[in-house]
């Protein structure tokens, strides 16, 4: 039995959390140990993943880079790149503060709904409050973009993440760091998927997020 993905990475997903029909990785410890030279448990294949960061309230900046430094603690995960922070748009209700944006390459051990886990954990810890409205202004808001070439569909996970493809503020940041990633559903690269995607003129790069993977 392989639950691994082919070298071009495009086994659909398998087991309880995960997708319809195909095959997951194997579930990995959420906290395996650290090997000395990389925060990757050395048995398990890391998979390459890629979120998407936003926030529009507080220190937009400041809290992006914790929530990157966060993740690069935990011991199943590096963070491999970061983009520039993107300043945008707000999609939605119009009456909020503008977003900063950005997107990070992660490796990780985890299963893709661990990772979200992590990921809601990171927001919590920030400062994130839900509501029940779509779309309204928050802290941090940290999203699973591709988990290597990975489908999941489930209802607490949905990868890739489903409207990915007609946000500039997704995919301008994402271009940076991995412009040739393919989206398992449509076939395309993010490079692709960019330049077909309206909205893009808005969009003012800023700094960097962070120096990623941290020395
Ligand atoms: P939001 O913060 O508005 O983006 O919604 C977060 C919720 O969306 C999470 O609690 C997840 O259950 C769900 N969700 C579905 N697909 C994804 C994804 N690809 N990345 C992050 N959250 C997702």
């Amino acid at each position: 039995m392989s639950s691994l993905p082919d070298a071009d990475g495009s086994a659909p997903l398998r087991d309880g959390d995960h997708a319809s029909g195909g095959s997951a990785p194997a579930p990995v410890p959420a906290h395996a140990p650290a090997s000395a030279s990389a925060h990757i448990a050395p048995s398990v294949a890391a998979r390459e993943v890629h979120i998407a960061l936003g926030a529009n309230l507080g220190d937009r900046l400041g809290t992006m880079r914790d929530a990157l430094h966060r993740l690069a603690a935990h011991p199943a995960i590096t963070v491999v790149a970061a983009s520039s922070a993107w300043d945008t748009a707000p999609v939605g209700p119009p009456d909020q503060p503008r977003y900063l944006n950005g997107a990070a390459t992660l490796a990780t051990t985890l299963a893709p709904a661990e990772l979200l886990a992590v990921l809601l954990d990171v927001e919590r810890a920030l400062g994130r409050e839900r509501t029940s409205t779509r779309w309204t202004a928050r802290s941090i808001d940290l999203d699973i973009v591709l988990f290597g070439e990975y489908t999941v569909d489930t209802p607490d996970l949905a990868v890739p993440h489903p409207r990915f493809r007609e946000r500039a503020f997704v995919l301008l940041p994402l271009a940076e760091i991995a412009a040739s990633a393919r989206d398992p559903v449509t076939g395309e690269r993010v490079e692709s998927l960019l330049r077909a995607c309206p909205g893009r003129s808005d969009a003012v790069r800023m700094g960097p997020l962070g120096e990623f993977p941290a020395r």
